[in-house]
């Protein structure tokens, strides 16, 4: 599996940087996010080092499939009945750390558009 020793979110995956877990699996790791903006707010990221949305092809997306899974599976268990999947993908839209990741936001309203 292809990771990168300089990546944030690989580092959480691998343990050398803590994490507050939420659920992991041989797949995928899902932990709360540093800086929530809902009262519920968790990343999923894969472990393998994919780096955006955009990198997404048909050799790997199987695990955006099994990140859905997760967050249903996440979701159901914490009693969100409601939440917001979020993916930014390159810089204009705001993506800070170049590890793909679905941020989950739950616990308050949500306006739309977004910002
Ligand atoms: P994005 O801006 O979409 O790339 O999202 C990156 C997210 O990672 C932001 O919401 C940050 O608050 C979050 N984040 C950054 N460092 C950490 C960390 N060490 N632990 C948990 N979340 C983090
Ligand atoms: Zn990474």
């Amino acid at each position: 599996m292809h990771t990168d020793p300089n990546c944030l979110f690989c580092k959480i995956v691998g343990g050398e940087i803590p994490s507050n877990k939420v659920y992991e699996d041989e797949l995928c790791y899902a932990f709360y996010d540093i800086e929530p903006q809902a009262p519920v707010h968790f990343l999923v990221v894969p472990k393998e080092h994919i780096c955006c949305a955009a990198k997404i092809t048909a050799d790997n997306s199987s695990i955006v499939a099994h990140c859905f899974e997760v967050i249903a599976k996440i979701c159901a268990e914490l009693g969100c009945e409601s939440y917001r999947v979020v993916n930014n993908c390159g810089d204009q839209a705001g993506q800070t750390v170049k590890h793909l990741h679905f941020h989950v936001l739950s616990g308050r309203d949500m306006t739309w558009p977004p910002g």
